[in-house]
């Protein structure tokens, strides 16, 4: 429930940045890993408006195994493959303005390389703003357990990655706790909007 309650928070910051709109976008943490219980964000809930008690608790399946009626969130299966591949302790998905432009702008690239920038000590590890972050694109889909493939193939092929983008979807990101999984999207959100804001691209 602290749990929760600390996602709940996370939610109602990201949804008054514009990174949550229309029940967009999903929340989770771990709460236990043996056996695995993640605290997930309902599917079709108002992200401004979530509070704790509507927080599923979702096994390694995605299946509910809290008293709820609530649908969990149809990317769970994305939450669980980087929880297991990365280790996370939480992981936060936006649908932002900037992300979803340059998910699609870059995608022919299969990323967006970002460096020089002193923002990027935000990121867990980095000590410099030499670091160059490469944030891999993945091509979107409605098939989830493919997506988790392509996701989990893609963590795979980048372990350096601090997030990944979704063609024009939005943004991945996570962290060994909640508040370095908030930190890392408040920071690559701010880089892509830099970028965006900066680009010379016109398409
Ligand atoms: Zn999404």
């Amino acid at each position: 429930m602290e749990m929760a309650a600390g996602l709940a928070a996370v939610a109602r910051g990201f949804y008054a940045r514009g990174w949550l709109l229309g029940t967009s976008g999903n929340l989770s943490a771990v709460v236990q890993r043996e056996p695995l219980r993640l605290a997930m964000s309902p599917s079709g809930v108002d992200k401004g408006e979530l509070r704790p008690e509507q927080f599923l608790s979702i096994d390694e399946n995605a299946r509910i195994v809290s008293a709820h009626q609530g649908k969990p969130s149809d990317e769970s299966l994305l939450h669980l493959r980087i929880v297991k591949d990365r280790g996370a302790g939480a992981v936060l998905h936006t649908h932002s303005v900037w992300n979803t432009i340059l998910s699609d702008q870059y995608a022919a690239e299969g990323g967006v390389k970002i460096t020089g920038y002193e923002m990027l000590k935000g990121l867990q590890g980095v000590r410099t703003h030499e670091h160059t972050e490469f944030l891999p694109i993945v091509e979107n889909s409605q098939d989830m357990p493919a997506l988790a493939e392509s996701v989990g193939a893609t963590l795979n092929k980048h372990p350096a990655a601090h997030g990944f983008l979704l063609r024009r979807h939005g943004l991945y990101s996570w962290g060994k706790t909640l508040a370095e999984a908030k930190r890392h999207i408040e920071i690559l959100e701010f880089l892509l909007e830099t970028i965006g804001r900066t680009s010379r691209r016109s398409d």
